[in-house]
């Protein structure tokens, strides 16, 4: 069943959305060669505690951190550890909160200097197929018209899109009903209607989209062990159109400011 929420609850909804592209900002100022997946976790639950919300994501599941920290063949789900941030790395963050009752779920790949230019533009397009993939949930469109044009837009560079994960309605629970897959076809699935949330986040690979999960029963990698990278906004359908509630601005504005990371 798909919970529709009221405009006050999308926007008790969007405040959660916003303090996770916050969170991400005060990391973007830190991500730096030598710094540890789990000091980054640290920062961002002291943070998130510090604006009156909590980690969405700490022990949901069992999970252990506030973060998913997904570094290069690393798809998604990555654990934080005392593993160190290195020269070249695809760094995909992946956060949420708890904010008066309603989740916000977002996640951004951040790219180290030293990057090859094959693995940026991995990143760059799997960002704006995102953007492409948030064109298309429209009011009056299906959930298949969303996963259609992501899919599409990134098979025309051959990268992969990851089949086992898909983004999710969002609201009281962290994953609601529909599912919103990154692949599709046009015109099946659910209607998107007003008072839907939806996060929308690709997971692209740059070979094969074939996954394996470790033996830690989180971490998913690629099996071909080439990049991935994952970006994620959560958006409502509304009266008057579809609205971005997170925000990659302020981590935009921090990378530009941070010369380990590159800014594309
Ligand atoms: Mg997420
Ligand atoms: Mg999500």
């Amino acid at each position: 069943m798909i919970h529709y929420k009221t405009p006050q609850e999308i926007e008790i909804l969007k405040e959660s959305s916003l303090l996770v592209g916050k969170t991400l900002a005060e990391l973007a100022k830190l991500i730096k060669p030598g710094v540890t997946t789990l000091f980054l976790d640290k920062v961002a639950e002291e943070f998130i505690r510090d604006h009156g919300a909590v980690p969405g994501f700490l022990g949901y599941g069992g999970f252990p951190n506030t973060l998913c920290i997904s570094l290069n063949d690393e798809v998604v789900h990555g654990i934080p550890s005392k593993r160190e941030i290195r020269e070249g790395d695809l760094v995909s963050i992946d956060c949420g909160t708890i904010m008066n009752g309603f989740y916000g779920d977002s996640a951004y790949s951040f790219s180290l200097v030293g990057m090859t230019p094959e693995v940026q533009n991995l990143v760059k397009v799997t960002k704006e197929s995102l953007y492409i993939g948030i064109e298309a949930a429209r009011k009056g469109n299906r959930i298949g018209d969303i996963g259609f044009s992501i899919q599409q837009y990134v098979e025309s560079f051959g990268y992969g899109v990851v089949r086992e994960l898909v983004g999710h309605g969002l609201g009281r629970n962290l994953h609601e009903k529909p599912e919103v897959p990154n692949y599709g076809r046009r015109g099946r699935g659910n209607k998107l209607k007003e008072g839907m949330i939806l996060a929308i986040e690709p997971m692209i690979t740059l070979g094969s989209e074939k996954i394996v999960q470790d033996d830690d029963h989180w971490t998913i990698r690629t099996k071909d062990h080439l990049p991935a990278a994952h970006f994620e906004h959560d958006i409502a359908i509304t009266g008057s159109g579809t609205e971005i509630l997170s925000s990659f601005a302020g981590i935009e504005s921090e990378i530009k400011k941070n010369s380990y990371l590159l800014n594309f």
